[in-house]
């Protein structure tokens, strides 16, 4: 967001989530991600190598690099030539820089609006030397929505989704602001936007859904998934209520959508030691805990589709 369990956990997560014996399969209802490539992904992502990924450096065209290399193998749509939507940030100094989104698609049966699954994949990039890889910041969320877009790509939906990769979060949602300035679809297309950030690290077991108090309508969804869910799936942080800084609503990407009426849910945890510091790393993430949260958001995103005209309603968009 703006402003190791090493070998031991990864083996028993693997083993967690091993293809089910048809017996345990029905009490196992949450989609089958592959939890080893994401788990490789998430690595991948946060090494030193990726530079932090902040915008307009080589590190970030890496991250990008990566994204893209996958999407086209898993087979997806691109949403823009190369998968790309590029857009220029004017900094304080005048300086222009070029941030670039990534865009994919995943066509359904009904076409008519379309879901949008997204994450930010930049981060703070180096500072006074130190790599600030981001593994949680939001490593996490992109790696999990690339596994649900491989996912969809092998089980086709049933609406439409879109499947966004944010640049410039960490510069003010631009990557964002930049989709709802020049959408490659009529925004009042976009049904929903489900927005991960910072998903990795349940240090107690608990993930936050935020947007059922602006859109009480995906209440019911949400509860349906936290019943059903392997960590505790906790609703809030999207009201004044608890303070201003605890209301997350306009502090990561759903920020630019909910501007403009688009109903969302975002998908993160609380703020950690590590948060925004070259100390979230790759190895203070608990592999069983992120892959039981990533497969948690999206067994609500399977419930989202496949009960969205009966939950969402369609709306004139500001
Ligand atoms: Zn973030």
């Amino acid at each position: 967001m703006t402003i190791c369990r090493r070998l031991s956990a990864l083996a028993a997560a693997l083993a967690l989530f091993a293809p089910p014996a048809r017996a345990q399969r029905a009490a196992s209802p949450l989609p089958a991600i592959d939890s080893a490539s994401l788990w490789n992904t998430l690595g991948a992502l946060s090494a030193d190598s990726m530079q932090g990924r902040r915008m307009g450096t080589a590190g970030n065209a890496a991250a990008r690099t990566l994204l893209v290399q996958r999407l086209t193998r898993a087979g997806l749509v691109p949403l823009a030539p190369g998968f790309v939507q590029s857009f220029a940030v004017t900094g304080r100094d005048t300086t222009v820089k070029q941030g670039v989104n990534v865009l994919a698609m995943v066509r359904g049966a009904d076409t008519s609006r379309a879901l949008v699954i997204s994450a930010h994949y930049d981060h703070l990039g180096v500072r006074d030397g130190q790599v600030f890889n981001g593994t949680d910041d939001n490593a996490s969320g992109t790696a999990a929505v690339l596994a649900i877009a491989e996912f969809y790509a092998r089980h086709p939906p049933l609406h439409t989704m879109l499947f966004a990769f944010w640049d410039g979060e960490e510069s003010g949602l631009r990557g964002a602001r930049a989709f709802v300035a020049a959408p490659p679809l009529p925004l009042a297309r976009v049904a929903a936007l489900v927005n991960l950030d910072m998903v990795a690290r349940l240090d107690k077991n608990e993930l936050y859904a935020a947007g059922a108090s602006p859109y009480p309508f995906f209440r019911p969804l949400l509860e349906a998934t936290a019943a059903v869910s392997p960590v505790k799936l906790l609703l809030g942080h999207d009201t004044d209520d608890q303070g201003k800084s605890n209301n997350w609503i306009n502090q990561s990407d759903q920020g630019a959508f909910h501007a403009v009426g688009v109903p969302f849910v975002y998908f993160g945890v609380e703020d950690h030691p590590d948060y925004h510091r070259a100390t979230d790393d790759f190895g203070r993430v608990d592999a069983a805990r992120y892959i039981a949260a990533v497969r948690t958001i999206a067994d609500f995103v399977r419930r989202l589709d496949q009960s969205l005209d009966a939950t969402v309603p369609a709306r004139p968009v500001k």
